[in-house]
């Protein structure tokens, strides 16, 4: 795959191409001129370049140099050193921060001069790969063609070793390489590359798309906290419905989320997924909008189905309905925490939206009115919209608790008076039960106004 021999760069002079400095931050600028004033080689690299060709306005700035990590801390009294599968300096200005790393070789191989190692799992993963190389080393172990395009502070020129110039231009996403090679090495390149096609609107090339639906199990080896850091990316990138549909299209999403893939694929009707894409595409919108969006929340959407769904059953079997929800939660999160990490500032949150969901049901007497007051009663009010755009009952008592809403005092006071008549005698308990999860359906919804 790669060339024994270095390949010459195509070089794109400074006037041929249209990445300027204005638009690279202040803070990469530093660490590539001081880099370069130490003698160094530096460059900008992934998604800094790449998004900057393309008029985008990249996430974050990569620099790729020569200096080894312990001579880039030297360099910056804001570096730290991190990371073991891969040692990279971080230098820290205030909020951001610019990852710079040492120009790597691909190699399977063992070792180099100075004793560091790739260290291989049997099944081709790539475990631990500090071994040094050259800048046309570098290009070649990276992920995707167009993420391989260097900027090089020397003389403002772009470096491509890889065509990714032409795979930009064409708007292809090729990995580097052969496909089955590099899926295998990092199965979470399958994961990016479906991250790239939504977030750009580019295809895949075939032989980039072709393992896909069948290589998604090699996801199973890699670390939760990992994929989970990955899922972030994916869903709180600005594209989480595109990214959601691609990854369901190329059979990932189930390795990530096995029981909600469970639910979509079993249920005949369409709630499941209109709920979870509808919470994407809300995501999506308030991102754009510059709000901000909580991951407990599109936790709480991508794991709800499973949690009724076991929560109902709990309660079919006799357990009492706030038991087996917090039973219910309990499993579910037990189960998923082997696919993905969750960290407790979020999965605690999110128990409290789900707990919010049978609370909203209750819509008489001062209970609501003691809701309101609730820290997560926001979370919980958006969500139940959210789950009333594809259940009906759902739908009553979000236009309920709207209208209540947008009432005062007093009319939150009437609107909340018991209702005239007890609820019909001779019902079973379960019966009542399940009437009341569904949703509060005797009250009446106040006027609107
Ligand atoms: P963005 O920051 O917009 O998510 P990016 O391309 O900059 O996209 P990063 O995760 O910041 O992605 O990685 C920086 C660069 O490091 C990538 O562009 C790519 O060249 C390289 N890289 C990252 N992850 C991998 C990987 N798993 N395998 C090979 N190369 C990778
Ligand atoms: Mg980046």
């Amino acid at each position: 795959m790669e060339p024994s021999t270095p390949l010459q760069p195509l070089i794109i002079p400074r006037p041929e191409h249209t990445l300027s400095r204005a638009q690279i931050s202040p803070a990469a600028l530093k660490v590539l001129y001081r880099l370069h004033e130490a003698g160094y080689r530096a460059c900008l690299v992934g998604g800094g370049v790449r998004d900057l060709l393309l008029g985008r306005e990249p996430k974050d700035f990569d620099i790729a140099t020569d200096a080894r990590p312990e001579q880039v801390h030297k360099l910056f009294r804001n570096a730290r050193l991190i990371g073991r599968r891969f040692r990279l300096a971080h230098v820290q200005f205030g909020a951001e921060i610019i990852e710079v790393a040492t120009f790597r070789a691909h190699g399977t191989d063992s070792e180099d001069g100075d004793g560091a190692v790739v260290e291989q799992a049997e099944d081709g993963r790539i475990l631990s790969d500090n071994v040094y190389g050259s800048i046309e080393e570098d290009a070649w172990r990276r992920d995707f063609t167009l993420n391989a395009l260097y900027y090089d502070i020397a003389n403002f020129a772009v470096l491509d070793y890889v065509g990714g110039l032409t795979d930009l231009r064409a708007g292809l996403i090729r990995l580097i390489g052969d496909p089955l090679q590099r899926y295998r090495e990092d199965p979470v390149r399958m994961l990016r590359a479906v991250r790239f096609a939504a977030k750009l609107g580019f295809r895949l090339d075939p032989a980039t798309e072709a393992p896909l639906p069948r290589f998604g199990h090699l996801l199973e080896k890699i670390p939760p906290a990992r994929l989970f850091e990955e899922v972030l990316k994916l869903f709180l990138g600005g594209c989480a419905l595109q990214s959601f549909e691609l990854l369901r299209h190329y059979r990932l999403f189930g390795w990530l989320f096995p029981a909600t893939e469970r639910c979509l694929s079993h249920q005949q009707q369409h709630y499941p997924k209109t709920l979870l894409a509808r919470t994407l595409a809300s995501t999506d919108e308030r991102l754009a909008a510059g709000l901000s969006t909580h991951p407990a929340f599109l936790f709480a959407a991508l794991l709800w189905e499973p949690l009724r769904e076991r929560w109902h059953r709990l309660e079919d079997e006799g357990m009492d309905g706030s038991e087996a929800l917090q039973a219910a939660a309990d499993a579910v999160i037990q189960a998923q925490l082997r696919h993905t990490a969750l960290p407790r500032r979020y999965s605690l949150p999110m128990r409290e939206i789900w707990e919010m969901q049978p609370r909203l049901a209750a819509i008489t007497g001062k209970r609501p009115l003691r809701l309101l007051s609730h820290p997560r009663f926001r979370a919980g009010y958006d969500f139940l919209l959210l789950r009333a755009e594809a259940d009906e009952q759902a739908a009553e008592l979000a236009r309920w608790w709207t209208g209540f809403l947008a009432l005062d005092d007093t009319g939150r006071a009437i609107a909340t008076q018991p209702p005239a008549k007890a609820p019909a005698a001779g019902k079973s308990k379960s019966r009542r039960r399940r009437k009341a999860r569904a949703s509060a359906t005797d009250a009446t919804p106040p006027a609107e106004s």
